[in-house]
């Protein structure tokens, strides 16, 4: 067989991606009738395609590429590492440089006593292991009984069994099933589901939902509650101001232990290292992945607070819990090159003082567009709803999602990435976005837009259920 390259005509990369290839959250059949887009090269925030088209990359992959395409300093990370160990594990005893220094600059970069590190190799992973971190410590602390997490509907939390589990998706718990003792809360989506309430209000309600639940489990069957301070793939949902604080304060009252899911929002996204900082949350546990390694590596893992690595390292059993590549050598090595490089470029500053102010005023602005109802911005992470009645902030006729699918490929066509979730248009660009590159996205959603509303409204799209 021939070698595989980038430089096969598209058409017969597609037929052997079509032959052989199964895709995550795609209909492989619909797809290879489609036709599927090849990447072949990215730097900064621009991506090639095997066309030769040049597309601005609104979505930094999954989330992921917080520092841009193409960081020579990775590479060179990558290639050191392998020559000098290029895999030893963690278990039993031993250890290894890179993970040890990327667990003590993780200690010192997460907030409070958030000291301890568990290495996996993705978000979903992360959260699995937190799911047994929890459990264990309320087993040791002599509440076996405490075995309940409580999220959210509508959350994302991973797609393993565990982590689509936690995350409040049907159609991933319809796929294969879901595992037992995690319970869903409703979600603080103000503008599907907040009524005549204000935000505020509803903000509130939605968080006294944990207390409700709690008391309907029964609280000495909670061991704990997990949240994203921003839902991502549910369509970046930003909470009310109200939200977070009466969650604490709930977790705080029946002694639950609190998991935030900082997977897309940590590393800078938010315009702060972690969102926990932003919404001024206190966790006894984060998740992360993603912008840890930027992407270049596959790494994520669970920060944990000194009073549970205490408990469960402290017990006289072993946590029997791990991957073979939990604290990878070569993925550890380049997520410490990558966490360099966003603090030596000062990339968060770069965030919060230049990007996000930047980039609000003109996605705010996108807000007058006669087809966009809310506009959300946070840091570097921003939605759209797309309405057909802004004022009573009505849903579309068609099938959720229809109009934003239809935006979306107005998007593909005018080389911009920006993913939909339902009827809302969503973005998270590489943090390092210049302001020029700003203008480009917002020149092509602008376009994108307005041909999405020509089309809809053409086919008598544009009208309320
Ligand atoms: C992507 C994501 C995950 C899962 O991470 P994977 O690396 O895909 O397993 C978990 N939580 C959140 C909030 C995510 O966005």
């Amino acid at each position: 067989m021939n070698k595989i390259t980038n430089h096969l005509p598209t058409a017969e990369l597609q037929a052997l991606d079509a032959a052989h290839h199964m895709h995550p959250f795609t209909s492989d059949g619909a797809l290879a009738k489609k036709g599927v887009r090849v990447i072949t090269s990215g730097q900064g925030v621009w991506l090639t395609d095997s066309e030769g088209s040049r597309i601005i990359d609104g979505m930094a992959g999954l989330w992921c590429v917080n520092v841009g395409y193409g960081r020579g300093e990775l590479a060179d990370a990558a290639a050191r590492q392998m020559r000098e160990l290029s895999y030893y594990n963690t278990f039993f005893m031993t250890t290894h440089v890179p993970a040890i220094a990327l667990a003590a600059k993780l200690a010192e970069l997460a907030p409070g006593d958030l000291n301890h590190v568990f290495f996996a190799s993705s978000g979903s992973e992360a959260n699995d292991t937190n799911i047994r971190l929890v459990r264990r410590y309320w087993d040791i602390k002599g509440q076996p009984e405490r075995r309940v997490i409580i999220a959210r509907k509508n959350g994302y939390h991973g797609s393993t069994m565990g982590g689509g589990s936690l995350g409040g998706m049907p159609y991933i718990h319809a796929a294969g099933g879901k595992i037992d003792g995690i319970e869903h809360i409703g979600q603080p989506h103000w503008w599907a589901e907040g009524g005549e309430m204000t935000p505020e209000e509803f903000g509130l309600l939605r968080a006294r939902e944990l207390e409700e639940k709690i008391l309907e489990v029964g609280a000495d069957k909670v061991a704990a509650f997990i949240g994203e301070p921003i839902q991502g793939a549910g369509g970046v949902i930003v909470p009310p101001s109200t939200y977070w604080p009466e969650i604490q304060r709930i977790c705080d009252k029946y002694g639950i232990l609190l998991i935030v899911d900082e997977v897309i929002t940590g590393f800078g996204r938010t315009g702060n290292w972690f969102a926990c900082e932003t919404f001024g949350i206190k966790p006894h546990i984060i998740t992360i992945a993603k912008g840890l390694s930027s992407g270049y590596q596959p790494i994520g893992g669970s920060i944990v607070c000194d009073e549970v690595a205490h408990v469960i390292g402290n017990a006289d059993d072993d946590f029997n819990h791990g991957y073979t590549y939990s604290g990878h050598p070569v993925a550890s090595a380049v997520a410490l090159e990558n966490l360099r490089i966003i603090e030596e470029d000062g990339i968060i500053d770069h965030v919060r003082d230049v990007a996000h102010p930047y980039l609000a005023e003109k996605w705010h602005k996108l807000g007058d567009h006669p087809m966009v109802g809310q506009t959300s911005l946070v840091g570097l992470m921003g939605s759209l709803q797309l309405t057909p009645n802004k004022a009573t902030r009505a849903k579309f006729a068609a099938k959720p999602g229809t109009i934003g699918f239809r935006t979306r490929e107005h998007c593909f066509r005018n080389n911009l990435i920006m993913r939909h979730v339902y009827d809302r248009m969503i973005i998270s660009p590489p943090l390092v976005i210049t302001t020029e590159e700003i203008d480009v996205l917002i020149d092509r959603a602008t376009k994108s837009l307005d041909a999405a509303y020509a089309e809809v409204k053409a086919e008598g799209l544009f009208t309320e259920a």
